[in-house]
């Protein structure tokens, strides 16, 4: 076959493969429209598996001129130059929505114009136009698109079930719902009204129309030029995959890898495995900071400089994650999530409730009187114990000469022969004690102690229940809380071997882990090689146990070959600072005498976030006398 210029038919039905994959995707071009078009209302009726789609709008419409033009490929009335593209205000520019659509479909357009005496209507078949008609209407812009795909086979047998066809559209419709809180929108699914949502104040109410969880909370950030707003609920209310996690960026709903994992690390140490956060982020930039024309659907953008994107989106998240927030408001937090059967909060009016679901959240529920500055999470304790910038802000030197002060504690251990528990007591006593402010009258300490229960929870009270704290979770989050501020500090004991402590692993993961070397020392560890299977750890921190170093650095290493070298500090920390916290601390199963779990509870203020172990496992469950009432029988 010869060269030949195809038609601009088939031009059109090759671009709507990539514009209307699917119908959910013309929706979202659909709605966009009206959108641009200044409508303040938007009403979407979808059938047949989205094989008819009718869109009514109240915007500004178009002229009898331009109607039949919406239909050309390139054609809008958005953009004139390529400058243009740079600036944009309006969701639409390529111009050829409209063209694509209309060239695999029947579409009806009916177009009003504020002070036009009557509504104009273009009927094209698969990119066949018809004359116009005048025809009676109101203002706006009323699209019915039929017959999807009927002149082309091969595509419709690449739509799904009708039911998943619709969940995408309906999946559409909430993230267009959520960039345009003030529009009012209202979704019909085969004749049947599925959704109505007024048109909302701000973002916040809207997110709570959409993700229909109460309370959520709001965070913000800017790292220079970008800005990131975040609406979110908090760690109880939670949901098994990622689906819940809102990307936007101007305004725009898009698919992004990197922020996604921005705010899976924002969420860090607050979620247990599997377990995902429901979240909207909205993010802003300079337009010239982000091009929004590398995919035909507009659904991924390029960062002029994504760690900036990534950083504002976890800052914003983290901003309000850490004050803890719903601590205060956890009378309210009775799960209204529909996806919250992983575990959110206890209900505990209803009598199949379970303890093992909760994450022994302090309520404060029914307690008026008790004065906000006594609250162990209020904003002045944060600022004490400089936790806010954690994850983001890493000293810039490597860590300090290492100190020999433990030596005497680490020979006395040996000499014991219990070494395990003399680093336990360091750990929880000595490691950088001195980083962390003195906190009075919070929470924790003013729960009552009443003794240990099966060697492995601290039974206490606290005006009206009795709570219970797991003394393991409780320690490790301390334990976790203290080396992080000693490593941001600089402030870790270090120890020098004698000999050299030999760690086997494969040869690919030695070589992985020796190009993290510098970085390693920054947390206090320094190795070597010592052989083609083997490194060596010269020094490391005296608080880590020797068999812990070793399943540490095997896991860096695993990271680094699994992740073809690419490796974040940022998560080792943590990871590091979790797996040592959790190895060094006590142990369910080890008596503690009153005064040690006095000690621990009055730890536990000092850290924000203390409600949760570093694994997002609860550190505590409640059981209010009332319900111990009910089941004595006292009352019903
Ligand atoms: P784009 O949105 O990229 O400009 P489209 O093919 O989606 O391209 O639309 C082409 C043109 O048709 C738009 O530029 C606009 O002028 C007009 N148009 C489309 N939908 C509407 C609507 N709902 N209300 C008013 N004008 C519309
Ligand atoms: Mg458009």
């Amino acid at each position: 076959m010869s060269i030949q210029v195809l038609s601009p038919e088939v031009v059109d039905q090759i671009a709507a493969g990539e514009v209307v994959e699917r119908p959910a995707h013309l929706v979202k071009e659909l709605v966009e429209n009206s959108i641009d078009a200044g409508a303040t209302r938007v009403h979407v009726e979808f059938y047949d598996g989205g094989r008819i789609v009718k869109v009514i709008d109240n915007g500004k419409g178009m002229s009898p001129e331009d109607l039949p033009k919406s239909l050309d490929r390139f054609a809008t009335s958005k953009i004139s130059k390529s400058d243009d593209l740079w600036k944009l205000k309006t969701f639409g520019f390529r111009g050829e929505a409209l063209a694509s659509i209309s060239s695999v479909s029947k579409m009806t357009l009916t177009t009003r114009r504020e002070g036009d005496e009557q509504a104009y209507q273009l009927i094209s078949e698969y990119g066949k136009k018809q004359p116009i008609d005048r025809v009676g209407g109101s203002q706006g812009t009323t699209v019915l698109m039929e017959n999807l795909f009927e002149n082309m086979p091969a595509r419709l047998k690449f739509l799904k079930s009708d039911a998943a066809e619709h969940t995408a559209i309906k999946t559409t419709l909430k993230a267009m719902a959520l960039a345009h809180h003030d529009v009012e929108i209202r979704i019909q699914e085969n004749s049947k009204l599925v959704n109505f949502w007024p048109a909302c104040k701000d973002r916040k109410e809207r997110a709570e129309q959409i993700l229909e969880i109460k309370p959520l909370f709001v965070g913000e950030a800017s790292r220079e030029y970008v800005k990131a707003y975040a609406v979110f609920a908090d760690p109880h209310n939670v949901a098994k995959t990622a689906k819940n996690i809102w990307l936007f960026a101007q305004n725009r709903w898009i698919q992004d890898r990197s922020l996604q994992a921005a705010v899976n690390e924002a969420y860090r140490s607050l979620l247990m495995h599997g377990e995902f956060p429901i979240a909207a982020v909205w993010v802003e930039t300079d337009p010239e900071y982000i091009d929004v024309n590398i995919h035909p659907t507009k659904s991924q953008v390029k960062f002029h400089d994504p760690s900036l994107a990534f950083r504002a989106v976890a800052g914003a998240l983290r901003s309000t994650l850490e004050k803890a927030p719903w601590i205060q408001q956890s009378g309210q937090l009775r799960s209204q999530s529909q996806f919250n059967e992983a575990g959110g909060a206890v209900d505990y009016s209803d009598p199949s409730a379970t303890f093992s679901s909760a994450k022994g959240l302090p309520n404060f529920a029914n307690q008026p009187e008790m004065p906000k500055e006594n609250l162990a999470f209020n904003d002045s304790t944060f600022k004490t114990t400089q936790f806010q910038k954690k994850y983001f802000n890493f000293p810039q030197s490597s860590v300090q000469q290492p100190r020999m002060d433990y030596q005497t504690l680490a020979s006395a251990a040996e000499s014991r022969g219990d070494f395990e528990v003399a680093m336990n007591t360091q750990t929880a006593a000595e490691v950088s004690s001195e980083s962390v402010a003195p906190v009075s009258g919070g929470y924790w300490s003013s729960l009552e102690v009443l003794g240990q229960a099966n060697l492995t929870y601290i039974v206490t009270q606290h005006r009206d229940k009795m709570v219970f704290v797991d003394q393991h979770a409780a320690h490790e989050r301390v334990a976790y809380e203290k080396l992080m501020n000693a490593w941001k500090g600089g402030k870790i004991d270090i120890q020098d071997f004698l000999f050299p402590l030999a760690i086997d692993m494969s040869p690919e993961k030695v070589e992985g882990i020796l190009l993290l070397a510098k970085d390693i020392e920054r947390l206090g560890v320094y190795i070597e090689a010592l052989g083609p299977g083997t490194i060596g750890v010269k020094a490391a921190p005296l608080f880590i146990k020797e068999s812990i170093l070793g399943k540490v650095l095997d896991r860096m290493a695993t990271e680094v070959v699994d992740q073809g070298g690419s490796y974040s500090l940022e998560r080792a920390v943590g990871d590091i600072c979790a797996t040592m916290a959790c190895h060094s601390v006590v142990r369910a199963g080890q008596a503690l005498s009153v005064d040690q779990m006095k000690n621990l509870l009055r730890e536990m203020d000092h850290f924000p976030l203390s409600s949760f172990c570093p694994h997002g496992r609860p550190v505590s469950v409640e059981y209010p006398f009332y319900k111990l009432e009910k089941d004595f029988g006292r009352i019903v």
